[in-house]
C-alpha cells in the first residue's frame, strides 16, 4: 500500500513551478467520493497559485484521481498517462514549461511503486490519506529540480541588491543587529501560511553572510542574530562550493574580530543537527539561548499539525542539547486549541512544559489561516475553550520564566549594554540568556560587554550592579 511516492531527483521533469499563473487539471474517475477528494486537492493547491482548468493540454499540474472498482481501471490510467507524457513533451517543445504529473486515488494506493516503474513520466503518487501533503510534495519535487514555488518571490535578487555600504549603515547604530541567512519553509505545518507566502527554503551563500557580518562588526556591532524561518535548516553555498551547515557558518562567524555574540532564530527540532549541538559546547560566542518551538505536547496533535516529530524526540533532543551546554536556556512557541485537541492532549502539552522547563515562550490560541489544511479540519475548538487553555498554559510558562530569572540573583553575568534606560544614567543590556538587565550608572558602557552582578530577577527583567567597571 502506498501513501505517497516521489520521483527521485534525476528522473524528475515536470512543470516550472516558479511560473505563474499555474493551471491545474484534475481528471476524476469513479464515485462521488473521488469527486469530493478532487475538490479537496484543488483547495489545498489554491494557496500555491494553482487554478483549475478544464483540459489537460497546457496544464502545469495534472492529477489523475483514480478508482479501482471498475475493471481494467489501471489499464485506462496507463493509457491516459501515455497521452499526458506526449502532451508534456509538446508543451516543453513550445517553450511553455513542463507538466507535473501525479496519480492519486485508489489505483495509486494499491499500485504506487508499479506505476512509477511502468510509467516514468509520473512525478508523484498520492494515496487518499495523503492529499493534505500535496503542497509539500509538490514543493519538494520543485526543489529537487532546482525550482522554487512563488513567481514573485526572489530572495537572492533582494540580497544581491544589498551593497556593503548599505549594510554598514543599515538598522541604526546599536551594538546588536539582525542578519538574514535563510528564508522560506518546506515543512508545511498544517496551521501555517509561511510555506505559501515565503516560498521554499533558500539559504544565502556563506560568503555573503560573512561579508555582511564583517561590515557589521566594523561599525561596532558586537552581537548578530542570524534570522530564518527555519534558520537551522541553513545550507548556503560555502566558499568551497559545498553547502555549509549553520554550525559551520557559526564557527566562521566566531572568527570575526569584535563579533562576540552569535544567536539564531527560529529553529525546527528536526534540523537541530549534531554539529550544531556540538558547536554550542565548543563556541563561547554561540549564546546559550535556543528558541526551539514544539507547538504541542501530544503526539496526536503533533501529527495533525504535520510537525514531523513526536513528543519524546523533542524531549530527548533538549536533553542532548543540555548535555552539550548545561546552562542552555530554552524558549518555545505553543499553539493551544488546535482542531481536534482534547483536554487530554492539552494536559500532555502542560506535562511537556513541566519536563522541559522554559526560560521564555510565545503562546497562541489556534486561529485558522484561510487556505491552510488545518482551517478545514474537523473538530475546530470553541474560542472560549482555547482561551481557557491559553490562560492555564501561560500561567505555567510565566511561572517558569520568573523562576529562571530569579535564579540568576547572586550570579555575575556578562551583559552587553544596548541602550539607555528610563532613569538618569541607567543602561539596559542583555545577559547571554537574552534577559534584559537594568543597571544604574552604566550609560557610559553602551556597546560594551561588562560583568554585572545580578541583584534580583522578575518575570520580564533583571536588576544588577556593575561587578567591575572594566569591559570585556
Ligand atoms: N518556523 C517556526 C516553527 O517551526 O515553529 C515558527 C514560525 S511561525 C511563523 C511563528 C509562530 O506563530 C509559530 O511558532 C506558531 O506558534 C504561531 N502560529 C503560526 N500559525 C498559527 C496559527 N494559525 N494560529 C496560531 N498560531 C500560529
Ligand atoms: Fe514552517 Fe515554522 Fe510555519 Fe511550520 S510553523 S510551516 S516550520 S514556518
Amino acid at each position: 500500500m502506498t501513501d505517497t511516492l516521489e520521483k527521485p531527483v534525476e528522473k524528475a521533469g515536470g512543470a516550472p513551478l516558479a511560473d505563474a499563473p499555474k493551471r491545474l487539471f484534475i481528471k476524476t474517475y469513479g464515485c462521488q467520493m473521488n469527486v469530493y477528494d478532487s475538490e479537496r486537492m484543488a483547495d489545498v493547491l489554491r494557496p500555491l497559485g494553482y487554478a483549475p482548468t478544464d483540459a489537460p493540454e497546457g496544464a502545469d499540474f495534472v492529477i489523475l484521481n483514480t478508482c479501482h472498482i471498475r475493471e481494467r481501471a489501471a489499464e485506462k490510467v496507463y493509457s491516459e498517462l501515455g497521452k499526458l507524457k506526449q502532451m508534456r513533451e509538446r508543451k516543453l517543445a513550445r517553450g511553455d514549461g513542463g507538466m507535473t504529473i501525479a496519480v492519486a486515488g485508489c489505483v495509486a494506493q494499491a499500485e504506487g511503486e508499479e506505476i512509477m516503474k511502468r510509467q516514468p513520466a509520473v512525478d508523484l503518487v498520492v494515496g487518499p490519506q495523503a492529499y493534505h501533503q500535496l503542497p509539500e510534495l509538490l514543493t519538494r519535487t520543485a526543489r529537487a529540480r532546482g525550482e522554487r514555488i512563488g513567481a514573485d518571490f526572489a530572495p537572492h535578487e533582494k540580497f544581491d541588491a544589498l551593497t556593503p555600504e548599505m549594510i554598514a549603515t543599515r538598522g541604526g547604530e546599536g551594538p546588536t543587529a539582525f542578519l538574514t541567512v535563510q528564508e522560506g519553509c518546506d515543512k508545511f505545518c498544517t496551521f501555517c501560511v509561511v510555506p505559501y507566502t515565503r516560498g521554499a527554503e533558500w539559504s544565502r551563500p556563506a560568503s555573503a553572510v560573512l561579508a555582511e557580518a564583517r561590515a557589521l562588526a566594523d561599525r561596532g556591532v558586537r552581537e548578530v542574530t542570524l534570522l530564518g524561518q527555519n534558520v537551522n535548516a541553513y545550507d548556503g553555498e560555502g566558499p568551497d562550493g559545498k553547502p555549509w551547515t549553520l554550525a559551520k557558518l557559526a564557527y566562521a562567524l566566531a572568527e570575526i574580530p569584535g563579533l562576540d555574540r552569535i544567536r539564531y532564530t527560529t529553529s525546527h527540532a528536526n534540523d537541530m543537527s549534531d554539529d550544531l549541538i556540538a558547536a554550542h559546547a565548543d563556541l563561547e560566542a554561540l549564546m546559550p539561548y535556543l528558541h526551539l518551538p514544539v507547538q504541542a505536547g501530544s503526539d496526536r496533535v503533533l501529527r495533525l499539525m504535520n510537525r514531523k516529530h513526536g513528543r519524546q524526540k523533542y524531549i530527548d533532543l533538549i536533553a542532548r542539547i543540555r548535555e552539550a551546554r548545561p546552562d542552555m536556556a530554552i524558549a518555545g512557541d505553543f499553539i493551544v486549541g488546535f482542531p481536534g485537541e482534547t483536554d487530554r492532549d492539552f494536559e500532555d502539552t502542560l506535562d511537556l512544559v513541566r519536563q522541559v522547563t522554559y526560560a521564555g515562550a510565545f503562546s497562541f490560541v489556534y486561529s485558522p489561516r484561510p487556505g491552510t489544511p488545518a482551517a478545514t479540519m474537523p473538530g475546530q475548538i470553541e474560542e472560549k475553550v482555547g482561551l481557557e487553555r491559553l490562560q492555564r498554559l501561560q500561567a505555567l510558562l510565566f511561572e517558569q520564566q520568573t523562576s529562571f530569572n530569579a535564579a540568576q540573583a547572586g550570579k555575575t553575568l556578562n551583559v552587553l549594554f544596548e541602550k539607555k534606560g528610563r532613569y538618569d544614567r541607567q543602561a539596559i543590556g542583555r545577559t547571554p540568556y537574552l534577559q534584559a538587565v537594568h543597571v544604574e550608572a552604566a550609560d557610559h558602557l553602551l556597546g560594551q560587554i561588562v560583568p554585572v552582578e545580578i541583584i534580583s530577577g522578575a518575570q520580564n527583567s533583571l536588576n544588577g550592579r556593575l561587578a567591575s567597571a572594566n569591559p570585556i
